[in-house]
């Protein structure tokens, strides 16, 4: 039996021209950490929710990446963080949105999947709920970063006059989303996928990576995806369970699933950004229609990568 991994950091105008040689080396050790770290679980026989987690875990505790520390900041300069874990083996998902604090929000999400009697828990009672089963919580201070913070800056002054600032901040685009998806020895697929939204969302904004079917979804019968890009047109084209249906109902392969969905539907209407995907047998693609985006893969019939550019 097959299987494998693959993770993502974001996606978006990541140009080789805007990066270090010092910056690239932090990102690429970054990804290969949170990708062996899911694979050796896999490798001992545990679950793909476990590796999923973990790896996503990994990506959230790293500053360079927007989920958990380092996510970005909202309109009122807060951090309000979504994320969605789903098991492909029961269709059992968990989601939560708009929260605060909360070390892990991932580790929350599967919480909601497995603890409670809910799919999806929003703000305040998603936080009660973390409180209540001890999840670990953090400072305000613990999720900042100066980058982020300039980011914001920007996006601030563009919405508000320029133009033509609001052009440059556009091609400076970086959704820096982290997710997952998995097949373990025992053939069940799950995906993850976490973030802190888009640089000066309005507070009270929901993106599609809490959304089982928008920026996750995971099925035993067909595959598991973890999206990343302009979640509201992800929300609309309800990306990752359209790949999922292209495969159920349409008997098309994970790369021509991924083709229409990525290449085709979202291009049409300007959804820019990509995905990771594995399906049953353990095939990976990894797709996106933006510049680039921070990707890796590892699967136990040997093939192993890390990248960022097209
Ligand atoms: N999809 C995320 C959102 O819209 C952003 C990202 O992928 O970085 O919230």
């Amino acid at each position: 039996m097959n299987f494998g991994i693959a993770i993502h950091g974001g996606a978006g105008t990541i140009l080789r021209s805007s990066m270090t040689e010092e910056k690239e080396q932090q990102y690429t050790t970054a990804l290969k950490a949170a990708l062996h770290i899911g694979y050796a679980i896999l490798e001992k026989g545990g679950s793909s929710v476990d590796a999923v987690e973990s790896a996503i875990i990994s990506l959230e505790d790293c500053l360079l990446f927007n989920a958990g520390k380092g996510a970005v900041f909202n309109n009122k300069g807060a951090h309000e963080m979504d994320a969605s874990i789903m098991n492909g083996k029961d269709l059992s998902a968990g989601a939560v949105s708009l929260i605060k604090n909360v070390k892990n929000p991932v580790s929350l999400s599967r919480a909601v999947m497995e603890k409670s009697e809910h799919v999806f828990l929003c703000g305040e009672g998603a936080e009660e709920f973390a409180k209540k089963i001890n999840l670990p919580f953090e400072t305000d201070e613990y999720f900042d970063d100066a980058f982020r913070f300039e980011q914001w800056q920007q996006a601030k002054e563009a919405d508000g006059t320029f133009l033509d600032h609001n052009v440059q901040t556009q091609g400076d685009k970086k959704f820096g989303t982290v997710g997952a998806v998995a097949l373990d020895i025992n053939g069940n697929l799950a995906a993850g996928t976490s973030t802190g939204g888009m640089t000066n969302k309005k507070f009270g904004r929901v993106g599609d990576s809490p959304i089982i079917g928008a920026g996750t979804y995971a099925n035993n019968n067909t595959c598991a995806i973890s999206c990343t890009g302009h979640g509201e047109l992800f929300i609309r084209s309800v990306v990752a369970y359209d790949i999922s249906a292209l495969m159920e109902y349409k008997s098309l392969s994970l790369k021509e699933a991924c083709n229409e969905v990525v290449m085709k539907k979202l291009v049409a209407i300007g959804g820019e950004g990509g995905l990771i995907a594995i399906d049953k047998n353990g095939n990976i693609e990894l797709p996106f229609n933006s510049e680039g985006m921070y990707r890796a893969m590892k699967s136990s019939n040997g093939k192993e990568l890390i990248a960022i550019y097209k």
